[in-house]
């Protein structure tokens, strides 16, 4: 049984709804006989997704995870060098920084939003900065134009991670479309899945285009340079040239990467597509329980809500308020109201730098004050996802009311 049954609003493990496009697509994908793997459904996919984002390329993986590791490949750190990442976020935002011998500097967020403060980021460059790797948190864009700015000046490219931001708008453009490398997931907890599990990075160097491709099709990313070894013997034409492709012809200097496999399966990439259609009315009903969420809480004095302006559309992954501290009713005690009310709270993320793999690495609590004052005592998530019914929107609201509004009980909130 599923840990989550016993609250009546668990939190979001599915973010997404399925239906009978997705089936029909589906039965007809396995009575066809063809092959299941690079076909016509990730192409025409990937048309939708760079149609939608606005990037020249969109390169689907497997998963999100896997998206942010090769878009950290991408970047061709070198020992020494530094990247800066905020600590906001889910761990396989940074993660793929464990591995290179690269100096790591957590940036802190603004209060409101919980996206990078651009005036942490610019204190943390340093002359051998190559990279900020952020999240869009909860879906909303970061201050992107003034990220990009400050970024371009000192010669730092910008990661995002889209994990959460299918879905938005940033001054009429699209998050993957903003910085330099665009990171999603189509995770089942996502804004769209394709069937549990993918991912795709977007970005508008061919270069890279062709180097991604290599590796998600176990092909080795290398510096390659035509061979002046083979090319002498084998001047005519021979019939397993056709077979050997450009095996013999050229020659790998260095390999970057040995090339793996990330193929999103055509059974992922059709629900994909599908899936892409339906974004904007999924998106409207997060946007309509974040609306009612926000209406609630306007009501109480010691809620902090950050205010959304006109040039951005939030999708809601992830809702968001704060507690005021010294006013009463603490966080915890807002969490432990909501529980007892049926409703399961996720306080989303543990601040990253705290993690054990990075206090291993020298990093300590005091790091990012404003990420830390948060987490540990004003921040709370909410559930906020399409499939919820308007049953449990109201009891969530209810149960809001009940758990700041000082009415000792749920039950009374309700009369
Ligand atoms: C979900 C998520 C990922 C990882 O995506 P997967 O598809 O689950 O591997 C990365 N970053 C953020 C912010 C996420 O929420």
């Amino acid at each position: 049984m599923n840990e989550n049954s016993r609250y009546f609003i668990p939190a979001p493990g599915v973010g997404s709804v399925l239906g009978d496009a997705e089936l029909a697509v589906l039965g007809s994908l396995v009575r066809s006989g063809e092959s299941l793997s690079q076909g016509p459904w990730r192409d025409r996919f990937e048309q939708a997704l760079r149609e939608h984002i606005g990037s020249r390329y969109a390169l689907t993986v497997t998963s999100g995870t896997v998206a942010v590791r090769l878009a950290v490949h991408l970047l061709d750190l070198a020992p020494g060098d530094e990247v800066i990442v905020t600590p906001q976020t889910f761990k396989a935002t940074a993660d793929p920084l464990l591995a290179p011998e690269v100096t790591v500097r957590f940036c802190d967020v603004e209060p409101d939003t919980l996206n990078v403060d651009v005036a942490s980021f610019e204190s943390l460059i340093t002359p051998r900065t190559r990279a900020l790797i952020l999240v869009h948190y909860g879906g909303r864009p970061a201050r992107m134009d003034e990220i990009m700015r400050v970024a371009r000046r000192h010669g730092v490219r910008v990661v995002e991670d889209c994990a959460h931001a299918l879905g938005a708008l940033y001054r009429g453009r699209r998050p993957g479309a903003l910085g330099d490398i665009g990171c999603f997931s189509f995770h089942s907890s996502k804004n769209i899945t394709t069937l549990g599990e993918g991912g795709m990075l977007t970005f508008d160097d061919p270069e890279w285009a062709e180097r991604i491709d290599r590796i998600r099709s176990n092909a080795a990313d290398g510096v390659f340079v035509p061979s002046p070894l083979l090319a002498g013997p084998y001047e005519r034409a021979e019939p397993w040239m056709m077979w050997a492709g450009d095996s013999y012809e050229k020659e790998c200097l260095h390999v970057r990467h040995p090339g793996g496999n990330a193929t999103l399966s055509e059974a992922g990439a059709a629900v994909g597509l599908i899936q892409l259609r339906r974004l904007g009315e999924l998106t409207e009903r997060r946007r309509w329980i974040a609306g009612r969420l926000s209406q609630t809480l306007a009501e109480f004095p010691h809620v902090r809500l950050a205010e959304v302006p006109d040039d951005i559309r939030h999708p809601y992954h992830l809702f968001t308020f704060f507690v005021r501290p010294g006013h009463g009713t603490s966080r915890d005690d807002v969490v432990h109201a909501l529980e007892d009310a049926g409703v399961q709270v996720q306080v989303r993320y543990f601040p990253l730098h705290l993690r054990p793999e990075w206090r291993g690495r020298g990093h300590r609590l005091g790091e990012c004050p404003v990420t830390e004052r948060l987490w540990f005592h004003e921040q709370v998530n909410l559930p906020c996802y399409p499939s919820m019914t308007d049953g449990q929107v109201e009891h969530l609201v209810l149960a809001l009311k009940a758990a700041l509004g000082g009415t000792s009980s749920y039950e009374e909130a309700r009369a």
